[in-house]
């Protein structure tokens, strides 16, 4: 990359994007804890090459767009017009008094642009006016109207962005193409007749414009990866078994709580919660409410579960410690884990549960109780 050449980046982002069914426009949706546009502005802030950043917003998206671009040091958005084109002409006429080599304009609703792709097109702006990278198409096109023809695909191309461009070019071409609605800006050059060069651009540089686009956006992106761990301990008193991880097992005592006291399941139910900051058991299931009185705790556990599904999250997998002295664990193993996965209809390779004693040693060596603790992976 050329240092001495001012290349200024404009994103787009001033469209309402509904077609994703959300109340927010879909430049402002959350991947991995991140808005489209600020993955599309990281993927330029990092360049070397580029001497700044203009993003042209939608009216009333102000707020939106200060949250998304909080983290990067770029230039203050302008407002767009009512199309693509009149939204990219009055960014270009903010950033002329910039008085830049070079201008590169991207969707903001493409954040798998690569550096590879921006790289292509600023090398090919030193030979070329206009630098556009496309793909093949696989599928076969058809012709619709006025009746099925195929056409030969050899001839096409899928056109992306970013487009690069002299910077005098494209301002003109916009001013000639004044009032015209263009797809894009190649064809906005194509209008004033000037040669259009391609280079490659990438699959995983697609648009994300429908539902099925954006749950492909999460899946390329994975979730983010949460842990969480809980921690829980009750006393034993007279009873004839104790509950735990589900399970029942006979016992010459049992533990006192104001639930069935399954430090298992209440260690797992926190370390959940504690997964996505959703605060305790304690908070979700106050001990004072006597609803939960002798309550399964199950219910707890499948409550956390809940609140994590809403999330969209997904557990990825548990690690239950019991700590006691006595009864034995093990004979139980096998069922605590399955009992663990039907309630959060999990499978049960994911799902570990063992145990320890102290050996002897503190209060649970002296069998006066039983703790649990547990770690959880939260995939959100
Ligand atoms: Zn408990």
């Amino acid at each position: 990359l050329n240092s001495q050449e001012k290349i200024i980046v404009l994103i787009v982002a001033a469209g309402g994007g509904t077609r994703l069914g959300s109340e927010i426009p879909k430049q402002y949706i959350k991947l991995q804890g991140r808005t489209i546009l600020a993955h599309s502005i990281a993927a330029f802030a990092g360049n070397s090459g580029i001497s700044g950043i203009q993003v042209v917003i939608g009216k009333g998206h102000g707020k939106f767009y200060r949250e998304a671009a909080k983290d990067f040091d770029i230039l203050p958005p302008i407002f767009g017009g009512k199309t693509r084109q009149e939204s990219v002409f009055k960014g270009l006429i903010k950033i002329a008094k910039y008085a830049p080599d070079k201008v590169l304009i991207h969707d903001a609703a493409r954040p798998f642009v690569s550096a590879k792709i921006t790289n292509a097109v600023v090398k090919k702006l030193k030979t070329a006016k206009v630098a556009v990278p496309v793909i093949v198409i696989s599928d076969t096109v058809k012709c619709l109207k006025p009746r099925v023809k195929t056409l030969d695909k050899a001839n096409l191309a899928l056109a992306q962005t970013p487009q690069g461009f002299d910077f005098p070019e494209i301002l003109a071409a916009h001013h000639k193409a004044k009032g015209k609605n263009f797809p894009d800006d190649a064809a906005v050059v194509e209008y004033s007749g000037i040669a259009v060069s391609v280079v490659p651009g990438e699959e995983k540089n697609y648009k994300i414009t429908t539902p099925y686009d954006l749950e492909k956006a999460k899946t390329m992106l994975g979730g983010e990866i949460r842990v969480g761990s809980g921690f829980d301990i009750h006393a034993f008193g007279s009873g004839n078994h104790v509950t735990l991880c589900g399970v029942k097992i006979p016992h010459n005592r049992g533990l006192i709580g104001h639930s069935d006291a399954d430090v298992g399941l209440h260690a797992l139910t926190d370390a959940l919660l504690g997964s996505i900051g959703a605060a305790d058991i304690g908070e979700h299931f106050p001990p004072s409410d006597k609803k939960w009185k002798n309550a399964d705790s199950a219910i707890f556990l499948r409550h956390a579960a809940t609140l994590i599904a809403e999330k969209a999250g997904r557990i990825n997998n548990i690690d239950v410690t019991i700590i006691a002295e006595s009864p034995k664990i093990s004979p139980h193993r096998e069922k605590m884990r399955a009992k663990i996965a039907a309630i959060l209809q999990i499978p049960l390779e994911k799902i570990s549960v063992k145990a320890t004693t102290t050996e002897g040693l503190g209060f649970i060596g002296r069998s006066e109780g039983v703790a649990a603790q547990a770690v959880v992976v939260v995939e959100v």
